[in-house]
């Protein structure tokens, strides 16, 4: 013990002190500490570790942070079609590491460049960005806009998106301050009516002004176990000044406004007639950021998302290459796992074309491939291991069988 002088008196071993004037003394075998010691301990500690952990870090450094050309090119291993988008993305998620690079010695500052993706359901947003987050080796999380309610309604507190991220390294913060957040469903925030003080609208734009500070860049306090914050809670304090955030949306109707603002005459649009699902498509190219304030996003969230970019919807074509193309792609899985029991799996062409057009007939899109496949094949995988074949043949015919037995047909009807 750190007793001098007088016996009965604790001495902290760090600063001297003794325990009449500090607040706790804390004896140790040799020693003591005092509360005011104790903190700043922990406090060195914190730091020790936070560099520890930013010194094993995924090197973004300029020399080794993929061009936006290599970026695009792993993307088309894993992402079928979507050219525009994938140039967008590749340029926005470059010029967001640069951005951690820049020197800070003249008056040029980068800004953030967060993206948002338009696109129907199932076209690959979310994909895209995980895709990136796994190139680039940074921790990644999704996160549904629909969730999320200003603080003090039913719902999750928007500081909580960064919770998953937290969750995804770790709670490693010098980590997640890098990573990349998917906000799906944006769409679904957007204002409701256009005179928003009628009535509260909690779920809507009072979720985006609460969206603003994180997409900006601040320090936020992250409830580290998510939801609802509470006073015992113990904050996590994250700075998202680094963090990219990529928007996902389909915006249903969105072709409405951008028809209404380019003042083109569609037919359908007021004329009362069906406007064309090609014309509809063809109107999502021309996206701007007037047409997500027109369909409810406040102007300053749409200021924080300049990078706009939209997806095409994917052809017969496109789902076909989906089903065999990509590095990951569904037959390759397939062909893996049944590889690993000795057996050899050939799956003939118009098998593929057969679940491609099931998958357009029951407006299952991208989404729907894996489900169709896997009801095809459950049975073979059931008794390839143990039957001792060596090759199977998958046709048509064995297929359509499959599907016919199962509940596909109510599935496609309760997707119309
Ligand atoms: P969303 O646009 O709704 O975010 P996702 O990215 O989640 O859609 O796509 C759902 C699934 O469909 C993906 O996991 C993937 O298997 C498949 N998919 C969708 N679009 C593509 C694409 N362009 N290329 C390859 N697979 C795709």
């Amino acid at each position: 013990m750190a007793k001098k002088k007088d016996t009965n008196t604790l001495y902290c071993s760090f600063c001297g002190r003794s325990d009449r004037e500090v607040e706790l003394m804390l004896p140790g075998m040799n020693g003591c500490i005092c509360n005011e010691c104790a903190e700043r301990a922990v406090e060195l500690t914190h730091e020790y570790l936070n560099k520890m952990a930013n010194s094993r870090l995924t090197d973004l450094s300029m020399d080794t942070l993929p061009k936006p050309d290599e970026i695009k090119a792993y993307l088309d291993q894993f992402v079928i079609g979507q050219d525009t988008a994938k140039r967008y993305l590749s340029v926005a998620v470059y010029n967001h590491y640069k951005r951690l690079n820049q020197k800070r010695d003249d008056d040029i500052e980068i800004e953030k460049s967060n993206i948002i993706i338009v696109g129907p359901t199932g076209t690959g947003k979310t994909l895209l960005a995980k895709t990136i987050a796994r190139m680039l080796k940074v921790p990644f999380a999704i996160v549904d806009a629909t969730v999320l309610t200003e603080a003090g309604y039913v719902g999750e507190d928007i500081e909580s998106l960064l919770t998953r991220l937290l969750a995804a390294c770790d709670y490693n913060v010098a980590e997640a301050e890098r990573g990349i957040v998917f906000i799906d469903e944006i769409d679904k925030i957007a204002r409701k009516g256009d005179n928003p003080s009628i009535t509260r609208d909690v779920s809507g734009e009072g979720v985006q002004q609460g969206l603003l500070k994180l997409l900006e860049g601040s320090v936020v306090n992250v409830p580290p176990q998510g939801g609802r914050k509470h006073p015992e809670q113990k904050m996590i304090a994250v700075d998202t000044k680094n963090i990219l955030f990529i928007c996902g949306g389909a915006f249903e109707g969105i072709e409405r406004k951008i028809a209404q603002r380019l003042n083109t005459h569609v037919v359908g649009y007021g004329g009362g007639n069906h406007v064309s699902k090609a014309d509809r498509d063809k109107l999502l190219h021309f996206v701007a950021p007037q047409d997500l304030r027109s369909y409810g996003l406040i102007p300053e969230i749409i200021g924080r998302l300049p990078i706009l970019t939209n997806l095409e919807p994917l052809d017969r074509d496109a789902l076909l290459r989906i089903l065999t193309e990509p590095k990951n792609a569904i037959v390759r899985q397939y062909k893996k796992l049944l590889e690993m029991d000795g057996v050899e799996l050939v799956i003939e062409d118009d098998v593929l074309e057969y679940v491609v057009d099931k998958a357009i007939e029951y407006k299952l899109g991208a989404r729907g491939l894996r489900s169709l496949f896997e009801t095809i094949m459950i049975d073979v995988m059931y008794q390839a291991p143990s039957l001792g074949k060596k090759k199977y043949v998958l046709t048509r015919e064995f297929a359509q069988q499959q599907l016919s037995k199962s509940n596909f047909e109510l599935l496609g009807e309760m997707s119309v």
